[in-house]
């Protein structure tokens, strides 16, 4: 083992994973109705259309498979 190595603490890892489900729960598809563009946000958008007609779909309501 090196001491050279940069190696995560057990907080820092926590914190990693944490930020990982946090992306997991703030991701939400998004489609826009009029233009049918489609793309991830963490936050509801709007389209760059300028169509206000959109759906929302969290990613984690997506089923495995
Ligand atoms: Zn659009």
């Amino acid at each position: 083992m090196s001491d050279n190595q940069p190696q995560l603490t057990p907080t820092e890892l926590r914190e990693w994973q944490q930020s990982l489900e946090e992306a997991n729960r703030h991701n939400i598809f998004c489609h826009c109705r009029e233009c049918n563009y489609e793309w991830v946000a963490s936050k509801p958008e709007a389209c760059v259309c300028g169509s206000k007609s959109m759906e929302y779909i969290s990613c984690w309501q997506f089923p495995d498979g």
